[in-house]
């Protein structure tokens, strides 16, 4: 499964989410520090190109 890096905004933490790009449309993803969902997805090689604008 592909593996997804997201940055929390609000702690700066850099934290990784497994799961497959099906859940990765539909999963609503948190910061696993401070629980809140203001993250954003960090680009890397593994992940596909999404462009998300909402
Ligand atoms: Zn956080």
């Amino acid at each position: 499964m592909p593996v997804y890096e997201f940055e929390c905004k609000k702690c700066k933490q850099i934290f990784e989410v497994v799961m497959t790009m099906a859940e990765a449309t539909i999963t609503k993803v948190f910061c696993p520090i401070c629980t809140c969902e203001d993250v954003q997805q960090q680009f890397s090689p593994f992940a596909a190109v999404t462009a998300r604008k909402s």
